[in-house]
């Protein structure tokens, strides 16, 4: 397949842009979205501020008389903003649709991230004041206190949940996930809900703060239920029930480049999914080898009401696995999710710039647009020759609706952070040339991460706005 290269790009047709009446509803769209982030950020003050007013309000404030008892106070704030901030968490990563649809789930999970060492260091407060001031009030020394609190059974395994979640925040640091399977990973991080259930008693105990017949007692447990029921619901309850009603089984597997498959499957109702171009799911194939784990893909076409595709590229022992996967291997699917599609657009042209195995949901968003002649320009990226995956299906996609696209193929430059090939840079191709409507565009990116950060950074440079930059990460 001959493509002109990105430094011919410069030539072509004037592109149309989107009737004014399509840009306003892309707008009002956005302006929706971010009022919802902006509710959410609200909501989770809230939740954290209210956790404090009503403590304070029922007599928190009125017991600290004196030093210790101001220690326990600061130590019972701790508590329980940690305690909120991991309620919060949770919430985070249950997959909610509203959240999802509003900033998508790499937003929310690193929201949730972020909010991790906060809510241990605090938790970690709540221990130490709380300890100290209790000691002070006994007069007992800080290594007495313990001794007495370690063999109250309630604050023994409260200790325990402690203890889980000091694991949970160590194996997500950096360095420590790194080395460590994404199963074992995940498997560890699932000991919070374990942590958080365990301090439970404890709080009904020794804490006195949910003392029956409380409005804070009817607030913790209001926001427990939340917290559990949403896992409960969208990570349970949600993809049994989508599993068995469309009965995915894989119908082909189809080899696209070395290393690289097509996942073919049938299924009853796959357009009740509702996916949209550019989303991903969650997969799990229910065969010897890969049952025990599951693995976000995005969906390389949008699903008809009989077939679905992904496109997978084997970078570890489980994605290396599907490729053995048999026909008739049953599937189960958690999604679809993500904001990588026409329905995040602000701009009245598309802009898209695709790098090896990303190329998967640029395709499938593709298929999902309304484009005029002359509205999308697509550059697709590949080291080497053999990086043409989907190539052809995107070329046919753009021309069939008056896009154009072009080629760069061919190593990035040594000691030089850029996303282009060598050549193309020596050549002097830049952003704008490729894109000379970029400031009217959506640029969708998808590809490795460090080669997207610079694709971004160029954009940023010449002053795209950030609501017309979308991005679709692989690593998260
Ligand atoms: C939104 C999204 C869409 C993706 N779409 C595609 C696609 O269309 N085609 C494709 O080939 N690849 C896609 N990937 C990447 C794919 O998920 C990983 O390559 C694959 O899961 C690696 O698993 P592994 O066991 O082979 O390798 P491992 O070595 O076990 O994992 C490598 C890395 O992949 C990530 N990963 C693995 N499992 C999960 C999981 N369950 N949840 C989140 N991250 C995980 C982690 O960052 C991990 O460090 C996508 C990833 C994301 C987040």
């Amino acid at each position: 397949m001959a493509l002109p290269s990105a430094s011919s790009a410069l030539s072509r047709r004037p592109p149309q842009s989107a009737p004014t009446l399509e840009l306003s509803v892309r707008r009002s769209r956005l302006r929706r979205r971010m009022r919802a982030a902006d509710l959410l950020i609200v909501a989770c003050s809230t939740s954290v501020a209210l956790a404090v007013a009503l403590y304070l309000a029922s007599g928190g404030a009125a017991q600290v008389v004196d030093g210790p008892s101001a220690l326990n106070a600061v130590g019972i704030v701790a508590g329980l903003v940690g305690t909120d901030l991991i309620l919060v968490m949770l919430v985070l990563a249950a997959r909610v649709p509203l959240i999802d649809r509003t900033v998508g789930q790499d937003v929310a999970i690193r929201f949730h991230r972020r909010l991790g060492k906060p809510a241990l260091y605090l938790i970690l407060g709540h221990l130490l004041f709380l300890s100290v001031g209790w000691a002070l009030q006994d007069g007992h020394t800080l290594v007495d206190e313990t001794v007495v609190l370690f063999t109250t059974p309630d604050m023994a395994i409260a200790y325990l949940g402690l203890g889980l979640l000091v694991v949970v925040v160590v194996s997500s640091i950096v360095i420590v996930r790194r080395r460590l399977p994404y199963e074992a990973w995940h498997a560890i991080h699932l000991l919070t809900y374990v942590a958080v259930l365990v301090a439970v008693p404890h709080q009904l105990s020794v804490g006195g703060v949910l003392t029956e017949g409380s409005a804070e007692r009817v607030y913790w447990i209001a926001l427990y239920v939340l917290a559990f029921g949403a896992v409960a619901w969208f990570r349970f309850a949600v993809p049994i029930a989508l599993t068995l009603r469309h009965r995915m089984r894989v119908s082909s597997v189809e080899t696209v480049a070395p290393g690289v498959i097509s996942l073919h499957f049938t299924g009853r109702s796959l357009d009740r999914l509702r996916a949209r171009g550019g989303q991903f799911a969650i997969w799990r194939f229910w065969s010897a080898g890969t049952w025990w784990h599951a693995h976000p893909i995005s969906f390389s076409a949008v699903p008809t009401a009989t077939t679905a595709r992904i496109t997978v590229r084997a970078l570890g022992a489980g994605s290396a696995r599907l490729a053995a996967l048999r026909p008739g291997t049953r599937v189960s699917i958690e999604g679809p999710y993500g904001i990588f599609t026409d329905v995040a657009r602000t701009a009245s042209r598309l802009a898209m710039v695709a790098a090896g195995i990303g190329v998967t949901p640029a395709r499938a968003l593709l298929e999902n647009q309304r484009l005029r002649p002359g509205e999308t320009t697509v550059v697709l990226r590949g080291a080497d020759d053999t990086a043409r995956y989907l190539w052809t299906e995107i070329v046919e996609l753009t021309r069939s609706n008056g896009g154009a696209v072009y080629s760069m193929i061919g190593p990035r430059p040594h000691g030089q952070d850029s996303w282009m090939s060598g050549a193309d840079l020596q050549r002097g191709v830049t952003i704008t040339s490729v894109f000379p409507h970029l400031l009217e565009s959506d640029l969708f990116v998808c590809g490795p991460a460090v080669w997207s950060d610079a694709v971004i950074r160029d954009a940023r440079a010449v002053g795209l706005p950030e609501e017309q930059i979308h991005i679709e990460r692989f690593d998260w």
